[in-house]
């Protein structure tokens, strides 16, 4: 239908195109047309038949679709992975990753989030949303944005904020070393970090209070100003214990997501880590503000939390997202694994095997992460950004494939992922990452997490088997 030659950067064609836009058109086969940092055209390969493309890119046998967002990660963790097994969530906190994360140190802060952004990449994840705790000084918070760069996924750096410490914190034996800046030290380092990286980068930092109920009000108020002002996001975890909001209830009369809609702190601009222990009403409240929630099915598992309200939260209008949530808490972020967790969590905890489904998965990994995060992406449409994976289904395991989108929900994993662009840039290519050496990192990473785990005296956790069931 369009004999005028365009020129385009960058042509996929002859895959399956599951484009997750209004339509939820799947092309099979089709083509996406990429010029620059933005789509230029998506639809059936003869369609596309006037493209003429700096590269091209044979997609036949291969699944073509936005990338994945992970909506909740601690990219720092991966340097303790498999570690501090069977513990609840506050002891798990207080015995094992706040001892780790108070001795990282720079090069091993920037190390642990290169590592985390490559593996991410390699399976197809664009946009990750890495809340850094570990440490949050200025330099270590700009180089784990750095490092994220570098490897060239889109991200932001949610610099997690403890500041003073609470009565809720002191209580629970929480308020350690983690707690070491004043709340106008936190203020100010956030905002010199969000200043080196802005609104609208390829990669930003936003203001993380840490955790709702053990923050300090005000800050949380201060946090969420800066984000206004400076035009980012803000992100945080709330009522993710069934032990949460009555705590919070407890101490300040009112249960913590009606606090932040009271205050005016919910909005399209903040993002809720886990939010399971919701009611009705704060339910209600998330919808009405467009208040991002971070689904991470597999840490819900992982640290025995609780299922969250995914059918009414995703009822209530609001975007909700999913997040792989860390590697001490997931062991690997893989996506794919999240979608399919996702679904299931659901049906066993319903009963109900209609209660969630494929489609559901992928919406909430792509175009709903991408209304969470803030980006221009998460749908393959003309002026989008270019954000597209590519996953090679010719495998065993993706054999005989009669629907593209149950092959990629229930059988894909993200090994099968063999190229990813971002911002129309090819940052992966037949599985193997363009920008960074990942043997390099893989042996740097290894090296710095055996001294890190020593010196953080975590040589307990290192007994090749649990005989007593503990940590
Ligand atoms: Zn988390």
């Amino acid at each position: 239908m369009n004999n005028t030659i365009q020129d385009c950067d960058l042509l996929l064609t002859g895959g399956s195109v599951v484009t997750l836009d209004d339509e939820r058109r799947v092309i099979e086969p089709g083509a996406v047309a990429v010029s620059g940092a933005r789509i230029a055209a998506v639809g059936p390969i003869e369609e596309l038949a006037g493209y003429r493309a700096g590269r091209t890119i044979d997609c036949t046998g291969h699944a073509v679709l936005p990338g994945l967002i992970d909506t909740h990660d601690h990219l720092f963790q991966g340097m303790a992975r498999g570690l501090g097994e069977g513990m609840p969530l506050w002891t798990w906190l207080t015995d094992f990753m706040w001892p780790f994360s108070i001795s990282i140190n720079l090069a091993e802060g920037r190390i642990g989030a290169k590592l985390g952004a490559v593996e991410a990449l390699k399976a197809g994840t664009t946009t990750v949303v890495d809340n850094h705790y570990a440490p949050s000084d200025l330099d270590t918070t700009l180089a784990v944005a750095g490092a994220i760069h570098e490897v060239g996924l889109r991200g932001a750096v949610a610099r997690g904020i403890t500041g003073e410490a609470t009565d809720i914190a002191r209580r629970f034996d929480l308020a350690g070393e983690l707690f070491r800046y004043s709340n106008d030290e936190e203020i100010e380092i956030t905002r010199a970090a969000i200043e080196a990286y802005p609104a609208g980068g390829r990669v930003e930092v936003w203001p993380a209070p840490l955790n709702i109920i053990y923050n300090d009000q005000d800050l949380v108020r201060r946090s969420v100003a800066l984000a206004r002002e400076m035009g980012v996001g803000w992100h945080t975890h709330c009522s993710e214990r069934l032990e949460d909001p009555p705590t919070y209830l407890e101490e300040y009369g009112v249960r913590p997501v009606e606090w932040l809609y009271r205050e005016g702190l919910l909005g399209p601009e903040a993002t809720i880590a886990h939010g399971i222990y919701l009611d009705d009403s704060e339910i209600e409240h998330v919808g009405e503000t467009d208040t991002g929630i971070a689904y991470c099915p597999i840490s819900h598992q992982y640290i025995g939390l609780g299922v969250m309200r995914m059918a009414d939260l995703r009822a209530s209008g609001a975007p909700i997202a999913l997040g792989t949530d860390g590697p001490c808490c997931n062991h690997r972020q893989d996506m794919f694994e999240v979608m399919k967790q996702a679904i299931l969590l659901q049906r066993v905890h319903t009963l109900d095997p209609t209660i969630s489904n494929g489609e559901e998965a992928l919406e909430m990994a792509t175009r709903e992460g991408a209304r969470y995060a803030g980006v221009d992406a998460g749908v393959l449409a003309p002026g989008k950004l270019a954000d597209v994976i590519v996953v090679d289904m010719r495998s065993p395991h993706l054999t005989p494939r009669h629907r593209t989108v149950s092959t990629l929900t229930y059988c894909v994993r993200g090994s099968d992922v063999s190229h990813s662009i971002i911002d129309g840039e090819l940052v992966l290519e037949n599985g193997v990452c363009t920008k960074v050496d990942e043997a390099e990192v893989m042996a740097e990473a290894q090296a710095r997490a055996e001294e890190l785990i020593d010196r953080a005296g975590l040589q307990g956790l290192l007994t090749p088997w649990r005989h007593d069931g503990s940590g």
